[in-house]
């Protein structure tokens, strides 16, 4: 059931409203602002009805505040006012609010309110689901990369902990696709991202796919042996699927990986670790390909073989 919050320092009003909803919504009741803060950045709901007139922090302000945090700022709000306030309901659209309820409720308007907004917000998270997404793998793709990568980075440089940036590339898959067709050449980087995916399940890990048969991972708190010990075992788990390439070139499928670990500066640039991530991943291929080469900041080599 998807969840509501009803924030309204009226025992009356929220009660009237949870029984209006309570058939079709989990509905939960704050009774102050304060405590309406809490609940909204601690679960997740999918509309908040909010009251306008409240003691102590009124709903304007609370409206506010929910704007501004990540977690809150793109669950619909509702405000509830009273029939006569119409700069009531002017106000807390320029605040954000997507629509306004008036009291005394009428159960029908309520309801179809509330489905609409809630059917909106769904449709929003989809669309911008799909729009980070990487239909054939599933995994994050470029934009969401492009978004993510630098929030980690920045991450990294504020706790001052090691980062790290890899690039994967399918080894001579311009053959296997010349050999075994597009399709099965899809179904290839379907089951690659799957086996990366499943060893980079930390929520500080990251991959995305990258473009084409590359893909790229964001690492952090492991230092440069660590990292490049990790990725040898993920580059290990693709040979081990076993998927048989065109024999003229390799018995398998494999990949090369290149990466790079630095403690980032403040101010220091992400792309410049991107590039050097790529350099060794140069450096991979032009050694014999089906291996990983890293380095740490202060241009140390680690080699696989
Ligand atoms: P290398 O070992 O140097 O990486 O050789 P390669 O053949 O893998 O590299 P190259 O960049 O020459 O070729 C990449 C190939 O990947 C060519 C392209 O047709 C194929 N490819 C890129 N995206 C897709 C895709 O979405 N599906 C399929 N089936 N093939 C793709
Ligand atoms: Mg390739
Ligand atoms: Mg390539």
């Amino acid at each position: 059931m998807e969840k509501i919050l009803i924030v309204d320092d009226s025992r009356l009003h929220a009660t009237q409203l949870r029984d209006i909803l309570k058939d079709e919504y989990e509905v939960t009741i704050a009774h102050t602002a304060q405590d309406g803060i809490c609940r909204a950045s601690a679960e997740n709901y999918s509309l908040i009805l909010l009251d306008v007139v409240m003691p102590g922090m009124d709903g304007f302000t609370l409206l506010k505040i929910l704007q501004e945090e990540i977690i809150t700022q793109s669950v619909p709000v509702i405000i509830i006012t009273s029939l006569s306030n119409a700069e009531d309901e002017q106000r807390g659209f320029i605040l954000g609010a997507v629509d306004y309820i008036t009291k005394p409720f009428n159960p029908l308007v309520v309801k179809a309110r509330v489905n609409t907004h809630i059917k909106l917000y769904n449709y929003r998270k989809q669309v911008e689901y799909q729009s980070l997404t990487d239909q054939l793998t599933g995994i994050a793709n470029r934009r969401q990369y492009e978004q993510t990568s630098i929030m980690k980075w920045k991450e990294a440089a504020r706790l001052q902990v090691p980062f790290s940036v890899c690039m994967l590339d399918i080894d001579r898959f311009k053959i296997y696709n010349d050999t075994f067709g597009h399709p099965a050449g899809d179904k290839v980087i379907a089951a690659v991202a799957k086996t990366v995916s499943s060893y980079l399940g930390r929520n500080t890990d990251f991959f995305a796919r990258y473009g084409g048969e590359e893909f790229v991972a964001c690492l952090l708190g492991d230092d440069a042996e660590k990292a490049f010990s990790y990725l040898k075992t993920i580059r290990q788990a693709v040979e081990d699927l076993h998927i048989p390439h065109n024999p003229s070139v390799a018995e398998w499928v494999t990949v090369s990986i290149g990466g790079v670990t630095v403690v980032p500066l403040v101010g220091s640039s992400y792309d410049a670790s991107l590039k050097m991530a790529d350099a060794m991943l140069y450096e991979a291929k032009e050694t014999g390909r089906n291996r990983v080469v890293w380095t740490d900041e202060n241009q140390n080599q680690l080699r696989e073989k």
